[in-house]
């Protein structure tokens, strides 16, 4: 429990607008807002009600410190033109080098922004937001997050005792490809010799963007990235 925070009060307050956003749909923002009153509350009552511990004010950390949350992408900018990506970290005057395009929208003072500076009394300049955002997930960083998971190792290696049936087509592993597919040195690529000895991995990639989404990012199409 202290984990996701050591004061039980807040511990409730993160609960709260957990319940609020996942059973009854309320927004992101309208969280964020919550949280941010409560904080600006409990800094304004006596005594030291925060802790040395700060309190997450947007849902996103709320989740991530109640463990709900395990996502392992990286935001990456993109250029709205020639699509080359940028490190989050690049200032928010970059141009891309190529197309000389600013990465960053002009600053503008959001109404959520303008009602939390009201509420906190905080005034922050509004900060200038990229075009074009992409979230990105290296196959190799999510091998390694894959193979720490308890009980992985052994369950990468269970086909190899299955039972097939002559005739029947069960599984991945009964199909031609898998029977067929050949490694660099031309030797079947899961029946390679020594091969019982090592994980040899086979992997496809599928896309589904049926479901479009537009957001701030991508107002007119949805987008992602794919390398193989
Ligand atoms: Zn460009």
């Amino acid at each position: 429990r202290n984990q996701i925070h050591p004061k039980w009060y807040i511990r409730c307050v993160l609960l709260l607008v957990a319940v609020l956003h996942t059973r009854y749909h309320v927004s992101f923002r309208a969280c964020a807002l919550i949280l941010v009153c409560m904080e600006t509350i409990f800094m304004g009552l006596p005594g030291n009600l925060l802790g040395p511990r700060q309190m997450p004010l947007t849902l996103g950390t709320t989740f991530s410190h109640m463990g709900l949350q395990d996502d392992k992408f990286t935001l990456h900018i993109v250029c709205p033109e020639c699509h080359q990506l940028f490190p989050r970290t690049i200032d928010s005057a970059t141009r891309c080098p190529e197309c000389t395009v600013d990465l960053f929208a002009p600053a503008k003072q959001q109404l959520f922004q303008a009602v939390v500076a009201t509420v906190t009394g905080n005034r922050q300049p509004p900060s200038r937001k990229p075009h074009l955002v992409a979230p990105i997930q290296l196959l190799s960083d999510g091998l390694r997050d894959l193979f720490q998971r308890p009980g992985m190792l052994s369950a990468m290696n269970l086909w190899k005792v299955r039972h097939q049936v002559e005739g029947e087509s069960r599984s991945i592993q009964d199909g031609e490809v898998w029977n067929t597919i050949k490694d660099h040195n031309g030797h079947k690529f899961f029946f390679a010799p020594g091969c019982e000895n090592e994980i040899r991995l086979g992997v496809s990639f599928s896309l589904d963007w049926f479901g479009r989404k537009t957001s701030n990012f991508g107002p007119s199409h949805s987008s992602g990235v794919m390398s193989f």
